[in-house]
Order: structure tokens, then sequence, then C-alpha cells
């Protein structure tokens, strides 16, 4: 008979429960029905077919875009005890892991779009014991995606070449045309599409205005301890930043971009997976082959290049549950970068980008939840209140400074639209200088025509603009008009501004789940990095942070009452159980 699903996710994953849509997409394939199951990061996409894989006899395909993913995913599988192996071009083991696949002793079987579309590689399959095909990051096979992989589309005809067998897509992103269209590409009927919710929860969203942005990264680097990303624009800006993060020397910071070495780029990595306490300042490429789960923040030094970017970048972070924070700082350069690149852009393309901007500018603008304009981006109804952005945690207030754009904008134009905003904003508010005298903008209808609180906008109107297209900077520094000028000083436009309540500075270490200086937590976590040291593997892959506080809470002693403590599965329970009831033994 065969062992049942809930007993499966509890001996070997070691998990009390399924979450969210888990067990619909479980059940499905066990059923032998073919699903798109479209879950967001750190949903547990992996155990929707890792289960299946450890339940059914034969062997479990998957096809995964990536070498470094499909290695991370074989090692964890590996922990826990699933018969599992990979055909890449840096596999040396060809031979055995074909004559396991044949013989029916391996339960996953990862492989790449190339490889798996070939015809040597059905010839394999058609002599081995085949239960599923899983294809990891399915949107990958639809154009409409933003990672479009031609080979992913070369797949069908060999899931059609054993219609018996149950296909199962997971993919995080997949707007309605995405979906629609994975569904097709891979033969799957439109009953099969399974969707979870897009929420992430445990993830707090927060986004400034940049503002001294040594000081802001440093603030978060202070209050968040563990492993963390930080996304700059460019390659020199993320060599800067790196260099600037690790000047006290607190705690390791390191680069990671394409200009670099391939030997430096493998080895940042490894160090980034293998520590409890990196920083990594990158360029966005990274951190879409790597799974760590316990990143716990994402910082964009600069704005991203869309929501969906956004959200698939920021939800890097705290993959394993536990808090997490998501903060965004922006300039008003980065949106006029993002419009001159819409120029570049073939003709029939720049509707759509300029969409993107506006988009973005309304996350950022809103004095409402950042989480409620994430979610209804992807058509999902968000909670009335999240209680986990920035906003929800102090409403700013929100008020209407249209007037003060309209002499904003009057003194751009009066100027002659080349000065910067430091002399446009003495000439409002009434300060004579030489410059000033010399050019007669003292005499000027626009001379001091701001007065007391009102000067403290001036700087947040002009971002506002810019956002806006209503200004722009010149080459030489100045500020000039933008397309949308005229219907801003007309007042045909209202410039909204959010306040931003002053932010009372903490110095806490305060994100995470984990208890601070618990002897009994840090003594687990030390052996833990005792044993992933050992194994070559990274500390997540023996145990996340979650399963040594629940060790430390419980004080399991025997094995017994070890096998209990969530995430804690029999293999694991057999390699690590000793090590870590020994150490609390010594409590
Ligand atoms: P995804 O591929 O959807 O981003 P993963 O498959 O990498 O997510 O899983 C994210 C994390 O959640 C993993 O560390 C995994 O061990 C954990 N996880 C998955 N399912 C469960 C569950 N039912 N209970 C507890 N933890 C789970
Ligand atoms: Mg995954």
């Amino acid at each position: 008979m065969r062992p049942d699903p809930h007993s499966l996710l509890r001996q070997v994953f070691g998990f009390e429960a399924f979450r969210g849509v888990q067990a619909q997409v479980v059940d499905r394939i066990l059923s032998g029905a073919h699903t798109l199951a479209i879950m967001p990061t750190g949903a547990g996409k992996s155990l929707c077919y890792q289960l299946p894989a450890v339940a059914l006899p034969g062997c479990c395909v998957v096809v995964s875009p990536l070498i470094a993913l499909m290695h991370d995913q074989l090692r964890a599988a590996r922990t826990l005890g699933i018969r599992a192996a990979s055909l890449t071009s840096v596999d040396a083991d060809w031979r055995e892991t074909q004559d396991r696949l044949v013989a029916g002793e391996l339960d996953l079987l990862y492989v790449a779009p190339e490889r798996a579309s070939g015809d040597g590689f059905r010839a394999l399959l058609e002599r081995s014991p085949i239960s599923l095909f899983a294809i990891d990051e399915a949107h990958c096979v639809s154009e409409w995606g933003h990672d479009f992989r031609p080979d992913y589309r070369l797949l069908r005809p060999l899931l059609d070449a054993f219609p018996s067998v149950p296909r199962l897509a997971l993919t995080a992103t997949a707007d309605r045309h995405t979906r629609e269209d994975i569904l097709a590409q891979l033969g799957i009927a439109a009953e099969g599409l399974v969707i979870s919710g897009f929420d992430r929860p445990n993830i707090r969203y927060a986004i400034q205005p940049r503002d001294g942005m040594g000081q802001q990264i440093g603030d978060i680097l202070a209050e968040h301890a563990g492993p963390g990303i930080v996304y700059a624009q460019t390659r020199a800006a993320t060599e800067q930043l790196a260099e600037a993060l690790g000047k006290d020397g607190k705690r390791p910071v390191l680069p990671y971009h394409a200009g670099l070495d391939p030997e430096t780029r493998a080895a940042n990595q490894a160090a980034f997976l293998a520590s409890e306490e990196m920083v990594m300042v990158a360029t966005v490429a990274f951190g879409m082959g790597i799974d760590k789960p316990d990143v716990r923040f994402v910082v964009h030094a600069g704005l991203p290049k869309s929501i969906e970017s956004y959200y698939q970048e920021s939800g890097r972070a705290g993959r394993d549950g536990d808090p997490a924070i998501a903060t965004l700082l922006w300039g008003p350069e980065d949106f006029m970068r993002a419009r001159q690149r819409i120029a570049e852009v073939e003709p029939a393309r720049q509707a759509g980008e300029r969409a993107r901007i506006t988009a973005l500018g309304a996350l950022v603008e809103t004095a409402g939840c950042r989480r409620a304009v994430l979610l209804r981006h992807f058509d999902e109804d968000p909670p009335p209140f999240c209680g986990n952005c920035d906003n929800c945690l102090s409403p700013p207030a929100s008020i209407d400074a249209t007037l003060t754009a309209q002499k904003l904008l009057s003194a751009v134009h009066r100027t002659g639209q080349s000065f910067g905003l430091a002399h446009l904003e003495a000439v409002l508010t009434g300060k004579t200088n030489d410059r000033i005298v010399q050019r007669g903008h003292d005499a000027l209808s626009v001379f001091g025509i701001v007065e007391g609180e009102e000067a403290a906008l001036l700087k947040p109107v002009a971002r506002a603009l810019m956002v806006h297209d209503a200004l722009e900077t010149t080459e030489h520094g100045g500020i000039a008009f933008g397309p949308a000028a005229r219907g801003y000083l007309k007042g045909e436009h209202k410039i909204e501004l959010v306040l931003t309540p002053k932010k009372e500075r903490r110095r806490r270490r305060d994100t995470g789940a984990n208890p601070i200086d618990d002897p009994i937590f840090e003594a687990l976590r030390e052996c833990r990095r005792d044993l992933a040291k050992e194994a070559g593997v990274p500390p997540y892959v023996i145990f996340h942070d979650s399963t040594l506080r629940d060790m430390a809470a419980i004080r399991p002693k025997s094995l017994r009452d070890m096998a209990l403590v969530s995430g804690v599965g029999i293999r694991k329970l057999e390699a690590y159980g000793d090590a870590f009831l020994a150490v609390l033994r010594q409590f």
C-alpha cells in the first residue's frame, strides 16, 4: 500500500501540515491530473513535486532552468533522504544516474530544458519508469513572461510522448496572459490551474526617497541581523556601495555583478549561501538562481524595472516564512532615466513601458497600503489593513501641494529653465546672493512668494513633478520643463504630497523571530554551523532557523521527542538528531 501524503509529509519532510494550496496540488498529482500551480516565492512549490516523487513508483523528471538552482535543490532533497540526481554538463556520474533511472532507483531527476527536449533523453525515459513531469519556473515557456527560454517550448513533444504521466508546471509569477500561455504550451487544461494568493505576509514593505543613502542602508544593516541583499543599479554602483557598507567591518559585505570574473562570482555566491550574516550588494541578476531561505532583508538602492520585478526581487527575502523586510529607496532621477530608456525601445512597446513607470510612480507615492498596491497589480483583493508596511504602521498625512507646484514651475520658467533646485529655492523664498542679484532674479514676480513652512515642500514637490514628467534635469544639472509641465502649471492636475512621519531612530536589532542572545539558540546554531561545514552545505540545508527555535522551545531529550520538532524528518533525525540532543543536554 502506498504511504499517505500526510505521513510522508511528517516522515520525510518533518512538517506537520501542508501549507496553502500544497495539499490541493499534491492530491491532483497523486490522482494523475495535469496541473499548473501558481504560488508565490517561499510558498513551498518544491514539496508539490518532491512529495509525489517519493509517493509514486518511478522517477519524477524535474525541468529547471539553471544548474545552480538544480544543485541547490538536489542537495536539499538528498539531505531529506530523497534519491535525487541531475544530468547536466557539470555532472560526472551520467552513467550511474542513467542506470539508476532505468532500474527505478531514482525519485527525482533534474534536467535542463535543452537536455529534456533531446531525442536521446526521450529514448532514455522510454526505458525507465516515470511518475511525473515537473516543470519548474514554468513562466520561462511564455514569451509574455519576463524570462522567456525558447528551450521550454520544445518540451511539449516529450510530454505528449508520455500521455499518462501527469504534468506539474510551477511558477511564482504569472499574469493572466502568461498563465494562459503556459497552459496552452504545456497541454494542461484550464481546470488544472491552481492559484494561491500572492501575498507575502512576513515581508514588511517600506519605500522612501533616497536621502543620504549610505546612512539609510547603514541603518538597515545595523537594525537587522541575518543575511541580506542590496540591489544597486549599475556595476559601478555595486562596487562602490559594497565598499562603503563593508568599511566598518561589522559584517561581511561582498559585491556581485556580471562584470566580475566567473570564479569571483561563484565564490561570492557560495560565501553568501553559506553565511548567516553576509550582505550581498548586487545587480538584479543576482538571486535568480538561488533559493537561500533565510534572507532577512532586500534593499533596492534604486527603482526596479516594474512592479513585477519589484515583487520578484523583494520576494527573495523571507522564503523561510520568518519576518523579513523589503525597503525601496528611490530618487526622481530614477524615473527620468526610466523615461529616457523608453525612447530606446521599439515603438510598439513604448506604451507598455510608460504604463510600467506610471504603476511604479503610484507605488512609491501612495499614502495607502503598499501591499494593497502590489496585490491589486496582480488582480488580487488586498486585506483591508496589512499592518506590515510603512504606511500601515505609521500612516502618513497627505496634503494638496498643487499651489506650491505651480509656484515652482513658474520659477523654473521665469529663470529660463537652466538653474538647479538650490537656486530656485533661494529665489522663491526671497534670499539674495550675488548670482540672484547679477541675473536680476530678485526682480522677478516669483521672488519671495514662498514663505514659512511652505519652503520645506519645495524639495518633495520637485521630486513629485519629476516623477510625473513635469520637470526634468538638464545635462548641466539645471531643472527644465518636461512634457507634462503645462498641465500642472495651468492647474489641470493636482500634486498630492505624502508627508512621512519623522521616524525615530531605532538602534535595535529586531527583525526576525529569532531570540537575541539566547544561549541555547546560539549553541544550536553553532552546532548547525559545524555540521554544515562538515557536510559542505549551507546551514539552512541542515535545519531552518524555525526548526532550531522549535528545538530550543521543546528541548527534546530523546530522538523520539526530537522527531516531533517541525522540520525534523526521519533522515535528518538519523543524521543530526544526536548532535543536537548533545547540545541541548548541556543546558
Ligand atoms: P518556492 O519554490 O515556492 O519558492 P520552496 O519550495 O523553496 O518555495 O520552499 C520554501 C520553504 O518552505 C522551504 O524551505 C521549505 O522547506 C518550506 N516548506 C515547504 N512546505 C512546507 C510546509 N508544509 N511546512 C513548513 N515548511 C514548508
Ligand atoms: Mg522554487
